[in-house]
């Protein structure tokens, strides 16, 4: 134990140690010993770099390939789920996800806690959506109207939150649920803070009669939502909308309806992804061609 101990406080012999680990791995290793731990984690510069030569655990394809976390937890979110969130429409052939693997060594890092994660376990929506295109692939309108994955501030913490954002190659918010590279984990955390924001900081024009002119009022439906501060002041009428991803300010809102979200490239242009079918008659769906099984195989 002296000699590994030895070893591990040698940084390059950690360094090449860190390449076969994943960074749940070097957590554990770190927990063995306080030697270890000192190694390992007391330096954060040192735990930082050690994190980015880690592998993907794989934990993120497992998930999604058993409708574990929010793959298979999205009620309150898509009324088109059935039990234990299952959609009640097919989802993408099973063989196909089954013979994905987690891409160990070609990992980059989590936009949030920047842990190594590969393409086939950050989190990306199990399927393509399907009409009526629920989809929440831009944060801040979905199909049916609905503002969602926004704050206002008013214009105090407006500036505030101005200031502090890290530099991004533009100003205005870009993200796309599709490309985003983002872990499990950190996607669960990032849903949770907003919509509580939603539940205490909004309302909807059915449960308020403020008057329209006083502040902030999005679409909501068919109905209109109004929207405070975190702070608790009224978001001013003309105010910035935010995403409450990256919390960059969004396009004006008069744009936002010529983003067509039932477009999604990464489905649509991936050759080997079967094309949802619809009915000419009924316009229902057809899920996916008919891939030439006609009945049971001959023993
Ligand atoms: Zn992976
Ligand atoms: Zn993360
Ligand atoms: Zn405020
Ligand atoms: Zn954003």
């Amino acid at each position: 134990m002296a000699n590994l101990l030895f070893l591990v406080s040698q940084y390059e012999i950690l360094e090449k140690i860190a390449q076969y680990l994943s960074t749940l791995d070097l957590f554990h290793l770190a927990s063995t010993c306080s030697e270890l731990y000192t190694n390992i984690r007391q330096n954060e510069s040192i735990f930082e770099h050690l994190k980015c030569l880690a592998l993907c655990d794989g934990n993120g394809l497992k998930a999604r390939q058993e409708f574990r976390s929010l793959y298979g937890l999205c009620e309150g979110l898509d009324f088109a789920r059935g039990k234990w969130g299952r959609a009640v429409y097919d989802e993408e052939l099973e063989v196909r996800v089954w013979n994905l693997k987690c891409d160990a060594v070609n990992a980059l890092p989590c936009l949030r806690c920047r842990v190594n994660v590969c393409e086939e376990c950050r989190y990306v929506p199990r399927v393509r959506d399907t009409p009526p295109w629920r989809s929440r692939r831009r944060p801040h309108l979905d199909p049916a109207l609905q503002s969602h994955t926004i704050i206002c501030y008013c214009t105090v913490c407006d500036e505030k939150v101005e200031r502090n954002l890290p530099p991004y190659l533009s100003d205005t918010c870009d993200c796309d649920q599709y490309t985003r590279w983002i872990c499990l984990p950190c996607k669960l955390k990032e849903e949770l803070p907003n919509q509580e924001y939603f539940r205490t900081r909004t309302k909807g024009s059915y449960e308020w009669d403020g008057d329209p002119n006083e502040g902030m009022w999005l679409d909501d439906n068919q109905d209109e939502r109004a929207f405070w501060c975190p702070c608790g002041e009224r978001a001013p009428k003309d105010g910035n909308i935010r995403c409450a991803w990256c919390m960059r300010k969004h396009k004006h809102r008069d744009t936002w309806f010529q983003e067509d979200a039932s477009k999604i490239p990464f489905f649509d242009d991936d050759p080997c992804y079967p094309k949802i079918v619809l009915d000419p008659q009924t316009a229902d769906q057809i899920m996916y061609p008919n891939l030439g099984y006609t009945g049971a195989i001959a023993p």
